[in-house]
């Protein structure tokens, strides 16, 4: 039974107060769900702080990026050292918005996730298609490209630290959901991707999120799917209430 995962990635938004006071709130309702996993996701500016807010619960801290190198002349970088001494627990790697806003490959995106697994975080290696991808009948490739090159070199050992996002760049901050059928299918396929190029026991073992559009009112059906352990949410994990709502649905289905 894989325990699921709910982290909420905040991306560029809130000013420190808000974001304090967001994982506040979160913080004070987390001891209610014991059988979910709960991630936040603040800018790197808050974490300190928003770390502090959320040190007694159980909330994992999270962090949106980190550099592959491990110290030096990268100037912007924030290394894997730097988010382990703020005790952040879990970082994201190949965010659509880094490999198609920023430009990221998956040979760097492959660099990072070595570099956070190696540090002893949790990464969580986001997949996904684009719209223009899903419509040329791309998406099995697609997702199966990001897989092999993200996870070249990984040692079956550190897969118990790794967690897949599925997000589908089409569904990703645009209100558009893939379908419960549509996600299960993309899921399944990954985790026989993972069963290729880790085992089967180890794939059966890993957590896959879906991220696209993730509300309270359609967690539920999203995560009554075999295959989905969990969601990466953006724009609802910045209200509380809704956020809270996906962790319920995530602990319902999975019971
Ligand atoms: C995301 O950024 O990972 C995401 C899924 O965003 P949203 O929930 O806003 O679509």
């Amino acid at each position: 039974m894989r325990k699921p995962f709910v982290a909420g990635n905040w991306k560029m938004n809130l000013t420190r107060a808000e974001a304090v006071a967001l994982g506040s709130a979160l913080a004070a309702k987390a001891a209610a769900f014991p059988a979910v996993d709960i991630g936040i996701v603040p800018a790197f500016v808050h974490l300190d702080a928003v770390g502090q807010a959320i040190k007694t619960s159980p909330v994992l801290l999270g962090a949106q990026d980190a550099c592959a190198e491990k110290n030096g002349a990268f100037t912007g970088a924030i290394s894997t050292a730097m988010l382990s001494d703020l005790a952040v627990k879990f970082v994201l790697v190949g965010h659509s918005e880094r490999r198609h806003v920023f430009g990221e490959s998956d040979a760097l995106c492959n660099k990072k996730l070595l570099a956070v697994l190696n540090a002893g975080l949790i990464g969580v290696l986001c997949v996904g298609e684009k719209i223009e991808e899903r419509q040329a009948n791309k998406t099995f490739d697609v997702c199966k490209t990001q897989l092999v090159e993200g996870l070249k070199g990984l040692d079956k050992a550190k897969a118990g630290q790794l967690v897949i996002a599925y997000e589908p760049v089409w569904a990703i901050g645009t209100g558009l959901t893939a379908t419960k059928e549509q996600a299960q299918e993309v899921h399944k396929f990954i985790r026989a991707e993972l069963a290729t190029i880790f085992d089967q026991s180890t794939a059966d073992a890993l957590r896959i999120q879906y991220g696209g559009s993730v509300k309270a009112s359609n967690a539920a059906e999203l995560m009554s799917q075999p295959d989905v352990d969990g969601a990466l949410v953006g724009g609802a994990a910045l209200k509380v209430e809704e956020f809270l709502g996906i962790i319920t649905a995530a602990a319902a289905a999975k019971k």
